[in-house]
């Protein structure tokens, strides 16, 4: 619906905001079902495809955390967004030559799936977060460890010195039931808690099913047009 007063420029679109609030309140809700304090759940706002000017207007309405799925995309976002205090997760598939660029301006990477990226991102001197991402389909393509290899891959994580491991992430596959799939996640959690005491965060949770993945425990959402609208086709 288009609004018949023009924005004046410069300030936040209601219906972002109201996005959000509605977001922002469906966390409270799914936090009370389960029992959680909202304050431990990170929600990441999906950004892909939107110009920098959307973020602009969710860092005026108080989000911090970015998320983004394509290198350079969100390469030159990083830059042009390089004043404000903003925590950038990069999402998507890491390509092992680009890794070193990704890490170059990403806080946080939620799709470590191989040993070969490990080496790869790994080597540099600073320290960065990062998650194990976890295949939960039988497509290899889609991205994500096989759960069979994570032990092996957690323990090449916590070797590299370049690298803080966070926990896992996972998208629920579209052909099963989302909480079921977020219940996997949790049990795959528990099973490296011996190896990685520390590496308890879960990132799970999209538009579709975010009050799903924090009953079953998500700290780090990954929201997108839940909040933002539907993403623009790019010509
Ligand atoms: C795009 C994307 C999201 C957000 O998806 P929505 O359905 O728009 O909320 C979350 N995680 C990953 C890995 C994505 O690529």
């Amino acid at each position: 619906m288009v609004s018949p007063d023009a924005e004046p420029s410069g300030m936040v679109p209601d219906d972002l905001a109201a996005r959000l609030h509605g977001v922002r309140a469906g966390i409270i809700d799914a936090a009370r079902l389960a029992d959680r304090d909202p304050a431990g759940i990170t929600t990441i706002v999906v950004t892909k495809f939107h110009p920098v000017a959307l973020i602009e207007e969710l860092y005026a309405l108080g989000e911090r955390n970015m998320g983004e799925n394509r290198h350079q995309e969100a390469q030159s976002k990083a830059a042009l967004l390089g004043d404000l205090d903003l925590v950038w997760h990069f999402v998507g598939q890491v390509q092992g030559k680009k890794a070193r660029q990704v890490r170059a301006y990403a806080d946080v990477i939620h799709s470590v799936d191989r040993e070969s990226l490990v080496t790869a991102l790994g080597s540099a001197e600073s320290i960065r977060d990062c998650f194990i991402q976890v295949n939960l389909t039988d497509d290899a393509a889609r991205g994500g460890v096989d759960p069979l290899n994570l032990p092996a891959l957690v323990d090449t994580v916590l070797a590299a010195p370049g690298l803080r491991l966070l926990g896992l992430m996972a998208v629920a596959p579209l052909a099963e039931e989302p909480r079921r799939a977020f219940a996997r996640v949790r049990e795959l959690s528990e099973q490296i808690r011996t190896q990685a005491p520390a590496a308890i965060a879960l990132s799970m949770g999209m538009s579709q099913d975010y009050a799903a993945a924090v009953l079953e425990g998500a700290t780090h959402l990954r929201i997108g047009t839940a909040i933002t609208g539907n993403r623009p086709v790019l010509g």
